[in-house]
């Protein structure tokens, strides 16, 4: 009788596409999967520890599971970034878990898993690190018409706060007809969404011999006929150039969705922060973006509290959010993360005052967002429709301005309030007809996809 395996996947995307590789990988050897994990003989922890909150997060998780093991729990197996960046001293500080899987030995999940229903408590962290391909099994969780995939992994970056490229080791770019075959697959299987994920999904194929690009990635792809969306996150402001941004502006599947971390606009913080840039040049930046395709959706992230980050200098970043216009935003405030750089500068800025700079920002944001959204009513969005609203009232989707998980969302109604006949799953059209600070409310006119 197959062992069964549940996984509790933390952390970002990227961690999320590793997760689902395990659970194909034990699938394909045989395992059963389940998603309640109180049935789990085999319980797996895709842990994230690229900041303090997460490492808590993951060791909170660990704890709470462990306690299953009064039932039908056999082992505990911690994977992810916890092992990478705590490495054999967790051996003593989780007596509970029984095997420990780097990000690097994704691909080893089941010699772990087989290693400690043996008793032999495995402990797995390679170098040089695991790469998925087209042909890795994937046992895809959350919704069958959206996938991520992975273009790359890893970092050559060394922005001063960030732990990332020493858990996940040095850039590496799949090659382009191997992420083209997954894309491929998943067309085949009917996939309406595609979101292309990496740290750094524009330093794609710097590290390829022979050397390639993002454009021409996204030139290669099989793209006719599709009518579903392409989606490009995580892109660095120093990789968009001119033929990236002509290859989105003349690729109708690829979504005009520009998912640009900057981090600050102070030019003395980015430069303490190990990036380049200032406001000024960001916002030519956005200028050529938008001078090429003016309906372009523009998410950015922000860390405030960065040591040194005076009171002048949040004002700036304030006045750069007023005039950049984003329709996305997310912030976060600075960590003091043990072994990065910037935890040794001084300057430091207290907690207190980091949570209210990040209360100020997004309640700029919220008026930038309103304005943005509004110049969409009365005009017709393609709305992917996704779940039942909680009123029942209609249909909660997404149109190209929203990623999953982590932007705004359209409700969809029908004619005269009526409920709109659209599945999870297929296109709609719809005509706006209500701006919110974040999400849209619209009519549906007609279904747009089979
Ligand atoms: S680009 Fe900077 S912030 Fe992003 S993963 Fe790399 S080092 Fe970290």
């Amino acid at each position: 009788m197959a062992e069964t395996v549940a996984l509790v996947s933390l952390g970002c995307a990227k961690n999320l596409v590793d997760s689902e590789t395990m659970l194909g990988l034990l699938q394909q050897a045989g395992y059963d999967i389940v998603e309640d994990a109180r049935r789990a003989e085999v319980i797996i922890v895709n842990t994230c520890a690229f900041i303090e909150p997460a490492v808590e997060e993951a060791i909170d998780a660990l704890l709470d599971l462990a306690d299953f093991k009064q039932d039908a729990c056999r082992v505990l197996v911690c994977t992810g970034c916890l092992t990478q960046r705590y490495g054999k001293s967790l051996l003593n500080e989780l007596p509970d878990v029984d095997a420990f899987v780097g990000p690097g030995s994704v691909g080893r999940i089941v010699e772990a898993v087989r290693g400690a229903l043996a008793g032999q408590r495995p402990f797995l962290v390679d170098a040089p690190p695991y790469l998925q391909h087209a042909g890795t099994p994937r046992w895809r969780s959350g919704a069958e018409w959206s996938a991520y995939v992975k273009i790359a992994d890893g970092c050559d970056h060394r922005c001063s706060y960030c732990l990332i490229p020493g858990l996940r080791g040095p850039y590496r770019s799949r090659p382009p007809e191997d992420v083209g075959a997954e894309c491929a697959g998943l067309i085949a299987e009917g996939v309406k969404e595609i979101c292309l994920i990496a740290q750094d999904t524009s330093a794609y194929g710097r590290d390829l011999e022979p050397r390639s690009s993002l454009a021409d990635l996204l030139k290669g792809l099989d793209l006719d006929g599709y009518d579903g969306w392409v989606r490009v996150q995580y892109l660095h402001p120093a990789g968009i150039t001119e033929e990236l941004l002509e290859t989105v502006a003349n690729t109708p599947a690829v979504v005009p969705y520009f998912d640009i971390p900057l981090q600050h606009a102070d030019r003395e913080i980015l430069r303490s922060m190990r990036r380049a840039g200032e406001a000024e040049e960001y916002l030519r930046l956005l200028e050529r973006i938008r001078s090429a395709m003016p309906e372009a959706a523009l998410r950015t992230t922000f860390i405030v509290g960065y040591p040194g980050e005076s009171a002048e200098k949040f004002e700036s970043l304030l006045e750069f959010v007023r005039e950049a216009r984003f329709d996305r935003v997310a912030v976060f405030t600075y960590w003091d993360e043990e072994g990065s750089a910037s935890a040794e500068l001084p300057g430091k800025v207290a907690p207190e005052e980091a949570r209210e700079r990040l209360d100020e920002l997004m309640s700029v944001q919220a008026g930038v967002s309103l304005a943005r959204n509004a110049w969409f009513v009365g005009r017709e969005l393609r709305v992917l429709a996704e779940s039942e609203s909680e009123h029942g009232d209609g249909m909660v989707g997404r149109c190209y301005r929203d990623a999953p998980e982590v932007d705004g969302q359209v409700l969809v109604r029908g004619a005269d309030g009526a409920r709109a006949r659209v599945e999870a799953g297929q296109f709609v059209q719809v005509t706006v007809t209500e701006a919110l600070e974040y999400d849209l409310a619209g009519e549906a006119l007609r279904r747009t996809s089979g």
